[in-house]
């Protein structure tokens, strides 16, 4: 099997992840599993389990349940390492603080202080096979 990764287009309406998920397609990754979906708290709280006790951790996750994500399961169309090459096109968490033409510089919200609206989710190493299975139990 090839190497896979997952992510998750956070609510921003469906223009938005539309033309993020054009974007991932048209750098190569081929879609697996695609599936709209309104995230809930108990994911929210396992999948975040490192911020559960952080201030911004209710914020997020009230902003996170508002409205539709996109979870998606991605591989490569080549033999680049899926996460570290969808990691490097997302840019750093804080959106203001990416480069120009990463995802979440174009996509997130520029805040003083608020940076989880980022625009999206993408597994770092190691975390692949545990958030696929949260996320998808049922894949294979
Ligand atoms: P992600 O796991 O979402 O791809 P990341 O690996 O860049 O992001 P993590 O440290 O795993 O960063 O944080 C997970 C999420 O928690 C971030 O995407 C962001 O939404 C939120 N977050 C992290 N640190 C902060 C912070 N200091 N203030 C507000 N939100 C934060
Ligand atoms: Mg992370």
């Amino acid at each position: 099997m090839k190497p896979q990764t997952f992510a998750i287009l956070k609510p921003n309406g469906r223009i938005v992840q539309g033309m993020i998920l054009k974007q991932i397609k048209i750098a190569g990754f081929k879609v697996i599993r695609e599936e709209v979906r309104t995230l809930d708290m108990e994911v929210l709280r396992e999948h975040y389990a490192h911020h559960v006790d952080k201030p911004f951790f209710q914020p997020m996750a009230d902003y996170l349940v508002s409205g539709s994500s996109i979870l998606l399961i991605l591989e490569r169309e080549d033999d680049a390492d899926p996460v570290r090459f969808l990691r490097e096109m997302v840019g750093k968490t804080d959106p203001k603080k990416g480069e120009p033409g990463q995802i979440r510089h174009d996509f997130g919200v520029h805040h003083p202080t608020v940076i989880f609206m980022n625009a999206i989710h993408a597994s770092d190493a190691g975390e692949v096979e545990e958030e696929i299975a949260r996320f998808f139990p049922n894949h294979t």
